[in-house]
C-alpha cells in the first residue's frame, strides 16, 4: 500500500511540484488539500496525475471552521496520514491596505501560520497513529525571513518584535494588523509569517520530537521565480524577476526541480533528521543550513506557540 501525504495549496507552484514528484514515485497517495477544488483538479490533470493517485480536497486556510472541517472530512475518508506538508501561501507586496481572514487576522499571517497552526496541532494526533517509521510533518519556509542571508537583508526586513500586534489579534481595528505592532506593510507580512512558520517548526520539534517520534523539518526550496506567488506583483517585477534570479542572483530553480527538493524532504531516508531547516547547493545537494537569530530564537517561539494557540482557540 501507499504512504499518504497531505499536501496545502497542491493547485500550483511548488505544491503542484511535489504533488507530481510523489505520485511519479509510484508510492505515494497525495491528499491535495486546496481552497479552489476546480482549479486543483485541473492542475492535477494538466500535470498528467493518473486518476486515483491523489485526492482533492476542500480546505481554506483563512477560516479556522474550514480547516476543522478539512480534518472531519480527512479522517472520515479512513486513510492513514504519514507526511503533513504545509506549503500554502499568499504575499501581498504591493497592497496599501491590510485583508481579513474569516476570523478577523491580517491575511498573510492568517493563510501562512495560523491556519498551519491549527491543522498540523489537529493533525499531530493522526501523524502519531501512522505505521510509517518516518512520518514527518514540514512547514515550508523561506530565506526571505532569514535576515542573515542577502535575500533577508532586502527591506522591509522581518521581525517580529515582542509580537504586541499579534498578541491583540492583528484586527487592524483595535490593534495593529502587522506581529510587532507596526504599520501594515504586505511585504514585511509575508516575511513575518515565514518567520513564524521557521519558529514554529522548532518548536513543534522540542515539544514533540521524542514524545512522537515525528520527524519536523522546515525548508528553503530556492526562489522559484515562476510560481503563482508572485501574482499580486507589478508587472514589471513580474516580467524583470525570473531573468533577475537567473542570471544575476543564480537562485533561480524551476518549479519541477524546487518539486523534487520538497518530495525529498517527505521521503528520502537521509533527510530523516528532526528540528533541520533545508536548503540546497548550486549543485542540488542538500544541506542543514542555519537559521537567523531571531527565526531561531526559542524563547519567541514559545511565545509565538502560546499567543497562537489561544488565537486559534485551542488554549
Ligand atoms: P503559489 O502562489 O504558486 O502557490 C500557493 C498555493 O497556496 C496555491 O495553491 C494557493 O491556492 C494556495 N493558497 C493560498 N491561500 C490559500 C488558502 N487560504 N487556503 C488554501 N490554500 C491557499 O506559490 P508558491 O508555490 O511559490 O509557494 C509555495 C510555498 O513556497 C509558500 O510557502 C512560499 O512561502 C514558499 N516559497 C516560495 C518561494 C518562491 O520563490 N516562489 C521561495 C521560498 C519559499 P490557489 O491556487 O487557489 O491560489
Amino acid at each position: 500500500t501507499k504512504s499518504v501525504c497531505i499536501v496545502t495549496g497542491a493547485s500550483s507552484g511548488l505544491g503542484l511540484a511535489t504533488t507530481k514528484a510523489l505520485v511519479d514515485s509510484g508510492e505515494w497517495h497525495v491528499v491535495m488539500a486546496c481552497r479552489d477544488f476546480l482549479k486543483a483538479e485541473k492542475a492535477a490533470k494538466s500535470v498528467g496525475l493518473p486518476k486515483g493517485s491523489y485526492t482533492v480536497m476542500h480546505l481554506d486556510l483563512a477560516s479556522f471552521e474550514s480547516v476543522r472541517q478539512f480534518v472531519k472530512n480527512f479522517r472520515s475518508t479512513g486513510m492513514p496520514l504519514d507526511v503533513l506538508v504545509c506549503n500554502a501561501a499568499v504575499y501581498f507586496p504591493t497592497a496599501k491596505e491590510p485583508t481579513f481572514s474569516a476570523e478577523g487576522f491580517e491575511l498573510s499571517v492568517a493563510t501562512n501560520h495560523l491556519g498551519h497552526f491549527l491543522l498540523a496541532r489537529l493533525l499531530l494526533d493522526d501523524l502519531e497513529k501512522s505505521e510509517s517509521s518516518s512520518k514527518r510533518l514540514i512547514i515550508v519556509g523561506s530565506i526571505t525571513g532569514n535576515t542573515n542571508t542577502l535575500a533577508g537583508n532586502v527591506p522591509p526586513k522581518a521581525n517580529l518584535g515582542d509580537l504586541r500586534g499579534l498578541s491583540g489579534g492583528l484586527n487592524g481595528v483595535t490593534t495593529s494588523p502587522m506581529i510587532d505592532g507596526g504599520a501594515f506593510d504586505g511585504a514585511k507580512a509575508y516575511k513575518d509569517s515565514k518567520v513564524c512558520n521557521m519558529l514554529t517548526m522548532q518548536e513543534f520539534h522540542r515539544r514533540y520530537h521524542e514524545k512522537t517520534n515525528i520527524i519536523f523539518s522546515s525548508l528553503y526550496p530556492g526562489c522559484i521565480a515562476t510560481t503563482g506567488l508572485f501574482r499580486s506583483h507589478i508587472p514589471l517585477f513580474r516580467a524583470l524577476f525570473p531573468p533577475f534570479q537567473k542570471y544575476i542572483t543564480k537562485g533561480f530553480v524551476s518549479e519541477e526541480e524546487s518539486g523534487k527538493r520538497l518530495a525529498q524532504v517527505v521521503r528520502d531516508p537521509s533527510l530523516n533528521k528532526s528540528g533541520v531547516y533545508w536548503s540546497w547547493n548550486n549543485d542540488s545537494s542538500s544541506f542543514e543550513n542555519v537559521l537567523s537569530e531571531e527565526a531561531s530564537d526559542p524563547e519567541k517561539a514559545r511565545k509565538l506557540w502560546e499567543i497562537s494557540e489561544k488565537l486559534v482557540g485551542l488554549a
